[in-house]
């Protein structure tokens, strides 16, 4: 503990998962002894990197670029990079460590990475946004590869940049190969790649409301965000028959009573994505719904909650809010948006809850399926892609259910996941020695 004592987010990622597997490793014997637990919390690599890059001023500016490469026994690295004002060491440590039972959970061969920088994109121009991701390629493209570590994006890294990351890699090593998921789809993304981690999220909720015999038709839902991962878990929890009240940014949310159907969601996207604008902007098409400043949806009646913005975004008082509204269904889109003292909250209320690195892992997986098509060099149709990840998502949550049930019948969601992960990850590593 001592020695990443600094580093609170990943501190807290470790703890999490230390909670529930430490009492698993001593009921079993050939974990004992081997000090995996804290193998695993201990990246294989981390390489961190100054970006110099030049804005639209002529000024020459620098930012600090990061790769945690966490785990790579069962496949290469893999995971997202984030480009976030507030990224350190400490949030890309946590990610990282996540991200290895996430992946190991899809099924997939991926081990565990994710990276970033500290860079803002906001209020950047197009240019200054390529020249960024340039530089930092310029650096990175030495540490990945197709086979040994393939990252993809993760809050303020999407198609644009994820385009410019891989023109420099391409122009570099002169080889085009699939070295970043989530590329456009004319040269070798994959179709629902950009949906996979809203729908995923989503179908996870489905599963967990089946076990009540219940579904989304007709449910008030809650969404925090308004990006990538909010934007088509609001999708497809529409297609269900919800009725989605919320979406949200770091400056507050809007709250639609009527219900943001698929029209008012195709002004989102395209607010938010073609425009860069702020979700407060939502009122000026829509002066029907109400915008609350500096605020998180969690004191809104709902039925089901999505977080899908960002890490501890959602505390023990909010967790209270949610369960005397009668909130049923927490899945997270977001990676870790519960506060541990929320997880408690919806744990003892005996509400269905999800922790991200299970009911999120529908990007990743996707990211998996990106890079089996790539490697194939076939496209597979929507369809296709759409079922392959349907049914990830299905044997996540009946792994969770094989390691999480309770006595009292309650799925421990949070438990499952981490021994569910923890067990192959473990097995590969003892497999290949003291690595
Ligand atoms: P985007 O950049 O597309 O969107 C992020 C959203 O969250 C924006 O609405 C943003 O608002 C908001 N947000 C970001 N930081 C904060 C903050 N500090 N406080 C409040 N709101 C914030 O990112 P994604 O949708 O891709 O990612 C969202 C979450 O989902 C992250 O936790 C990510 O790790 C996780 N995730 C993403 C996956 C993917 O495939 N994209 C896969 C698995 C998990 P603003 O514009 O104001 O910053």
């Amino acid at each position: 503990e001592q020695r990443n004592a600094h580093e609170p987010e990943f501190m807290q990622a470790v703890r999490e998962v230390a909670e529930t597997v430490i009492p698993y490793i001593m009921e079993h014997d050939i974990y004992h002894g081997k000090n995996i637990l804290l193998r695993m919390a201990e990246p294989e690599r981390v390489i961190m990197f100054r970006v110099p890059w030049v804005d639209d001023k002529g000024e020459i500016r620098v930012n600090r670029g990061f790769r945690v490469e966490m785990n790579s026994a069962i496949g290469p690295y893999k995971g997202g990079l984030r480009f976030h004002s507030s990224v350190n060491l400490s949030i890309l440590k946590f990610l990282a460590f996540e991200q290895v039972f996430k992946n190991s959970l899809t099924t997939l061969p991926m081990g565990g990475g994710k990276g970033g920088s500290d860079f803002d994109p906001k209020g950047k121009s197009d240019n200054e946004i390529m020249r960024f991701c340039h530089a930092f390629m310029a650096e990175l493209f030495r540490h990945i590869g197709p086979n040994t570590d393939i990252p993809a994006g993760d809050i303020g890294v999407g198609a644009r940049e994820i385009g410019f990351m891989f023109g420099q890699y391409k122009k570099l090593k002169n080889e085009f190969t699939g070295v970043l998921t989530g590329k456009g789809l004319s040269w070798g993304g994959s179709l629902i790649r950009p949906e996979a981690t809203g729908y995923g999220t989503v179908y996870f909720a489905d599963s967990m409301l089946k076990t009540k015999g219940e579904s989304f038709e007709g449910k008030r839902v809650v969404i925090s965000g308004s990006g990538n991962v909010a934007q088509y878990a609001a999708e497809k929890a529409i297609v269900l028959g919800a009725k989605v009240l919320t979406l949200s940014d770091s400056s507050g949310y809007i709250y639609d009573e009527d219900g943001i159907d698929e029209e008012k969601l195709a002004y989102v996207m395209e607010l938010k994505n073609v425009k860069r604008g702020r979700i407060k902007e939502y009122l000026e098409k829509y002066p029907k719904a109400r915008y609350v400043a500096g605020k998180t949806p969690w004191g809104e009646q709902c039925d089901i909650a999505l977080p899908c913005a960002t890490q501890n975004e959602l505390n023990d008082k909010d967790a209270q809010t949610l369960v005397k509204n009668g909130c049923a269904c927490v899945a997270e889109g977001a990676n870790m948006p519960s506060t541990p003292g929320a997880v408690e909250v919806f744990h003892n209320a005996r509400i269905l809850f999800a922790p991200g690195k299970a009911s999120n892992a529908g990007g990743v997986a996707t990211s998996g399926l990106e890079m089996s098509q790539n490697s194939l060099r076939v496209g597979w149709t929507r369809e296709e892609v759409d079922e392959r990840l349907k049914k990830i998502m299905l044997d996540i949550h009946n792994s969770c259910i094989q390691y999480g049930k309770q006595e009292d019948g309650y799925t421990d969601y949070v438990k499952g996941a981490n021994i569910a992960g923890f067990v192959k990850v473990a097995d590969a590593m003892l497999a290949q020695g003291v690595v």
